[in-house]
């Protein structure tokens, strides 16, 4: 409840944390309108039922729709502009129209430290120390102007200095505090902003395989779900297929590991490069196992696509003594669906693993469940 009263009147219902630089401000805006809105309506009231002075009456009503527009305003459209110009001129005008018609009388120009602590906390540290210099200018030529006449004569030039030392020392600690803050405030965003930067290069360490720069096993649960959602609304076929690179450990074993390792980047831009559209993925799911997901209007074009993926690894040349085909190839098991009742990666990749251990025990180099649409 209290939260809520909080949110609704001072944080214009924005949804601000408190460790935003804005958060003070609106909070600070806010209550400086409310307590102006209050005097001014206030004032217009008493202005025209009990002193009878339309002018005065209207002018603060001015202000007050001035008050009322801004903070509603505010809260329509979380812009806080156009509220700290209306709450820094209405603050402004009667301050000076305050040291105008009281001539120092009842302590009256107390009330100007207000100023600068609320121009330079609403404004900014600079644009409120401008604004908070030009408004003692006025004063101070008021104030110099009064001596020997304001408060019967009693207003004499020490008072004057007095109070120009105090205002000026004030304006000068509350901008010093209020700068201090800024700076605090954006070394914190910085900060943050690195944080946040680290944190997304983590994430994107953590789902992709280092030497192929591939997504990894871990991200093919994240990503399964997303293509499988794709494929259902655009009612296509959607398949899934895991590529094993044929007689690798011989590989290995003939031309030794970096080689290896050089061959796996080489397919994996093969792969990367075919399986680039927004609705496929490619994983590296082993050493030199690759699990693909992918969609198409009919089994036919998903069929053609991944057969033009081996074929392309085979185009690679990479020379494999060891293989019947003189180079590196690639056996593919693929489980393809057009029913979307099932949701299951696991379903999907023990039907395409059956199909690429046939694959292995048949042919090699080739395609293997492109005939069938799997039901799950
Ligand atoms: P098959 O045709 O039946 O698939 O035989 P294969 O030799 O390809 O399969 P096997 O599973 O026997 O061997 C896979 C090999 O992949 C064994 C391992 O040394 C190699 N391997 C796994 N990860 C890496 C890697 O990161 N780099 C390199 N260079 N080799 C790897
Ligand atoms: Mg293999
Ligand atoms: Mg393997």
């Amino acid at each position: 409840m209290r939260t809520s009263i909080y949110k609704n009147l001072l944080l214009s219902n924005m949804d601000l944390e408190p460790d935003n630089p804005l958060t003070r401000r609106v909070v600070l805006l806010n209550i400086l309108l409310l307590v102006t809105g209050f005097i001014l309506g206030f004032f217009s009231f008493y202005n025209l039922v009990v002193s009878h002075d339309t002018g005065f009456a209207a002018l603060d009503f001015v202000a007050f729709l001035g008050v009322l527009f801004s903070f509603f305003h505010m809260r329509k459209t979380g812009d806080m502009r156009i509220a700290v110009i209306i709450a820094t001129i209405n603050i402004f005008v009667f301050m000076c129209f305050l040291v105008y018609t009281m001539h120092g009388k009842n302590f009256t120009l107390i009330w100007t430290v207000f100023l600068p602590v609320f121009a330079m906390f609403i404004n900014g540290s600079r644009r409120g120390l401008i604004i908070s210099m030009f408004f003692y200018t006025i004063v101070f030529s008021m104030a110099y102007g009064g001596i020997g006449i304001w408060m019967d004569g009693m207003w004499n030039s020490e008072s004057f200095t007095r109070l120009v030392a105090a205002s000026l020392g004030l304006t000068f600690v509350t901008y010093l505090f209020e700068n201090s803050l800024e700076n605090a405030y954006s070394e914190l965003e910085k900060k943050h902003d690195l944080e946040k930067k680290h944190l997304e290069t983590l994430e994107l360490y953590s789902i992709t395989d280092p030497l192929t720069g591939l997504y990894n096993r871990r991200n093919l649960d994240n990503v399964f779900g997303e293509k499988f959602e794709k494929a259902k609304t655009h009612g296509s076929f959607f398949a899934l297929f895991i590529l094993d690179l044929d007689k690798f450990k011989e590989y290995n074993d003939t031309y030794g590991h970096i080689a290896g390792d050089k061959a796996l980047q080489g397919v994996s831009r093969v792969l990367k490069n075919e399986m680039k559209r927004d609705s496929e993925a490619i994983f590296r799911v082993g050493g030199e196992e690759f699990c693909g997901l992918l969609m198409g209007n009919n089994k036919e074009k998903i069929v053609t696509h991944v057969q033009s993926i081996r074929e392309k690894i085979e185009a690679l040349n990479i020379s494999h003594e060891k293989s019947p085909y003189g180079v590196m190839t690639a056996s593919i098991g693929i489980c393809i669906i057009n029913s979307f009742e099932i949701e299951s990666l696991d379903k999907m990749y023990k039907i395409a693993d059956d199909n690429l251990y046939d694959a292995k025990e048949s042919c090699r180099n080739c395609v293997r469940g492109a005939e069938n649409i799997s039901m799950l």
